[in-house]
């Protein structure tokens, strides 16, 4: 039996009834194996003496006595002061609300005692402890390693400990191992059973840190496996085990424009073009031309993904891409993730290629009947070289004539199945996927192990960084004024706000406090900026009215524009020049480096105001610190990794692929390498893995998948 077939409901558990079942529901815990691997957060070393004297090095644990009772305050605010002493010291144990203590701990009497301990007022103190009657042989918590679970309300430490203790009593002894029995050997890692005993209730640190290890190597080999699987079946059988699965395009800057380009459709383009490709333009297309280049027979279809900042130019780098396609007589599909994005797109693309003679079309889930089906069908007769578009780009009607290239712009916001659609299309076109929330080198490896990568490092010339501003909430005004300015001065201003409407969020009390940008456009429009042109743009809005205002908006008839977190993507006008974010502490890192990104797209000087609420949290802190010293969106990425962890980097979380129990690709960047070794040499020299040895695998695969479905 493997650890995730456990799925037999908790009750199941002895002293789980139906009360607690909805408390552990709300920490995903749903069955014997969602119990087993709901990991601790923490582990407190109560087997180590550290007595009161040593109080300041760690946790004082320790056997007490109970010297005398004294009360501190009055009436109901009466306080129970404990008085203790080992053989090292003494120490007052504060009772706040616990004035039970007083029965339970009797003067004279023996106990063991855990704690964080301070001095204050003259004395070695603590508020927060534990006790338990020092009677030999009743050990409960001490003399141990306690796990700390993550809690939900209504649940306890001492309750999720019972219930886990429990749950190993029934059903370890049962489980099998998941990692093949050489890389156990191998690595002196622990069995399933008892690793995953030992992380709950190691009975020492180095039982610990060896369950850590084994549970650690297992998920990452996993990855992997998962990862070179899918490698197989896109490279048609062939897992390139390469160490280095990325490039950086700034690698490749050494080819001239000239030697980058090799066809005439691109050389055209480029001749057009106002101003010369970035170095890492050019060595993204160079390493994108290399893959197109196909050798007949062995076709192997390009697979890469291009990262690039904000503003990077990774659009013009997909046309050149495009223009590979269609000079090579196929049809290439440019799809995006907002019908905002991808008018934009269009509209760039009817304004650049047209001029070369291609036929660009434009396709969303709004195009009306008969202007749809015309478009259908020159798309299947091939007279359309380039169609541009929202997911409508696989609506099943929707049929190509020769589909070589797929590109998708914003990657991370497109689901598997999405993408194996679109791909569906054509066969085996090319795939270019396109990110600019940068995925750290780290985990790109990790997501994206079987994929190229090119990474354009550099921006176009003459960009001037955004200058970057936090501001209090209590000191908008000032913002306000700034803003006032540049308006003056001809240029055109974002306000950006978490919430559409006041209260549209699960929690009234918390989200009624906050601005929304319905309210807040009309108190900009009449009291802040009275007679200013201005908009409000919002997820709820149709289309229609949504292209609308983006028109207007472009070209500079509405000078401020109100939105939400939806300009988060690709929008670009380059004369808007301030972008304020209030409540910027309730967005994650990533959305705000997207946000920044909406300036800075011109020759002028621009400017992000992070405007945050008074009452800011550390974590917020941080966050705001990070936007404010870094610019380099891979730098923030990285920031955003170690502050929120793996499973939360933006657009990875929704791809619901890297649900990590244990690892974390960028702390154990080591082992995710070795067990990528580990993993491809296996798939290299047993495809199928139909050997004994790798049966396991296959039968793990099968009966008990570790990542559901994988987001590649
Ligand atoms: P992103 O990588 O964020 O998608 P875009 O493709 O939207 O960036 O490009 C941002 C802007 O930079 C566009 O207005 C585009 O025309 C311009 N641009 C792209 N490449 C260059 C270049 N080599 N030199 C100058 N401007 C460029
Ligand atoms: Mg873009």
């Amino acid at each position: 039996m493997f650890l995730r077939s456990l799925v037999s409901p908790l009750t199941a558990i002895r002293g789980i009834g139906p009360a607690v079942v909805p408390k552990l529901a709300r920490l995903g815990i749903h069955t014997v194996a969602g119990l087993l691997c709901h990991y601790p957060r923490d582990w407190e070393d109560r087997s180590q003496k550290v007595p009161i004297k040593e109080f300041q090095r760690a946790r004082v644990c320790t056997e007490i006595t109970v010297i005398a009772h004294d009360w501190i305050g009055f009436g109901r605010m009466r306080t129970l002061k404990v008085h203790v002493e080992d053989e090292s010291g003494r120490a007052v144990l504060l009772c706040f609300n616990r004035p039970w203590l007083e029965k339970q701990l009797l003067q004279g009497s023996r106990y063991r005692l855990w704690g964080r301990f301070y001095f204050k007022y003259g004395d070695i103190q603590s508020s927060a402890f534990e006790t338990e009657p020092a009677v030999p042989g009743q050990v409960a918590g001490f003399g141990r390693i306690l796990p700390v679970y993550p809690l939900s309300a209504g649940l306890t430490q001492a309750m999720l400990r019972r219930f886990t203790s429990r749950a190993l009593e029934q059903y370890a002894s049962a489980l099998e191992n998941e990692l093949p029995d050489e890389i156990v050997e191998r690595d002196n890692l622990f069995a399933k059973k008892a690793g995953i005993k030992a992380v709950h209730f190691p009975d020492s640190a180095e039982e610990l840190e060896k369950a850590k290890k084994t549970l650690i190597y297992e998920e990452l080999f996993y990855l992997e496996v998962m990862v070179g699987k899918r490698a197989i079946e896109r490279r048609g059988g062939n897992v390139r085990n390469k160490e280095e699965g990325i490039r950086g395009g700034e690698g490749a800057g050494v080819v001239t424009e000239s030697g980058v380009v090799n066809n005439v459709l691109q050389q055209r383009l480029l001749e057009r073009l106002p101003f010369s490709l970035t170095p890492g333009q050019q060595g993204a297309v160079a390493e994108i031309n290399g893959d197109m280049a196909h050798v007949p027979m062995a076709h192997v279809p390009m697979a890469r993904l291009l990262q690039g900042d904000v503003g990077s130019g990774k659009t013009l780098v997909s046309f050149l891409a495009a223009l590979r396609a269609v000079e090579d007589g196929g049809q290439a599909a440019i799809m995006a993730p907002t019908e905002l994005l991808a008018r934009q797109h269009a509209e760039n693309a009817a304004r650049l290629l047209e001029p070369l003679g291609l036929r660009i079309a434009f396709l969303t889930g709004n195009i009306k009947a008969a202007g749809r089906k015309e478009l259908l069908r020159s798309l299947a007769s091939g007279e359309i070289d380039i169609v541009v578009g929202t997911h409508a780009l696989f609506s099943r009607d929707v049929a190509y004539k020769n589909l070589r290239l797929v590109v998708i712009d914003e990657q991370h916001r497109f689901g598997v199945t999405q993408r194996s659609l679109i791909m569906a299309k054509g066969d085996q076109p090319d795939l270019l996927m396109m990110s600019a929330t940068p995925i750290p080198r780290t985990l790109a490896l990790t997501v994206f192990g079987d994929m190229d990568v090119s990474v354009i490092r550099d921006l176009p010339p003459g960009r001037k960084p955004v200058k970057t501003h936090l501001a209090k909430e209590s000191n908008e005004g000032k913002v306000y004024d700034f803003v006032r300015n540049e308006l003056a001065a001809g240029r055109q201003a974002y306000f950006v706000y978490p919430l559409i409407e006041g209260g549209d969020e699960a929690d009234p009390k918390d989200s009624s406090q906050l601005k929304a940008a319905v309210s807040m456009a009309e108190r900009l429009a009449d009291q802040v900026f009275p007679g200013c042109p201005l908009a409000l743009v919002h997820s709820k809005l149709d289309e229609e009215k949504k292209r609308l205002t983006m028109d207007s908006f472009r070209s500079g008839e509405i000078k401020i524009l109100v939105a939400t977190s939806v300009v988060e993507v690709g929008v670009d006008v380059p004369n808007a020049s301030c972008m304020v974010i209030e409540h910027a502490e309730r967005f994650g890192l990533s959305a705000l480096h997207q946000l920044r990104g909406r300036v800075g797209r011109g020759q002028d000087q621009s400017y992000c105001f992070l405007v945050y609420s008074d009452e800011l949290t550390e974590d917020g802190k941080a966050r705001l610190k990070v936007m404010l010293e870094n610019s380099d969106g891979f730098v923030i990425a990285e920031e955003d990794l170690k502050l929120r962890g793996p499973g939360q980097i933006a657009g990875i979380e929704q791809s619901g692929y890297l649900n990590l129990g244990m690892a974390n690709p960028i702390r154990d960047a080591q082992e995710l390498a070795r067990a990528r070794v580990d993993a491809f040499a296996i798939l290299e020299s047993d495809p199928d893995l139909l050997l004994p040895e790798h049966r396991v695998i296959a039968r793990v695969l099968e009966e008990a998948p570790p990542f559901g479905e994988v987001a590649l």
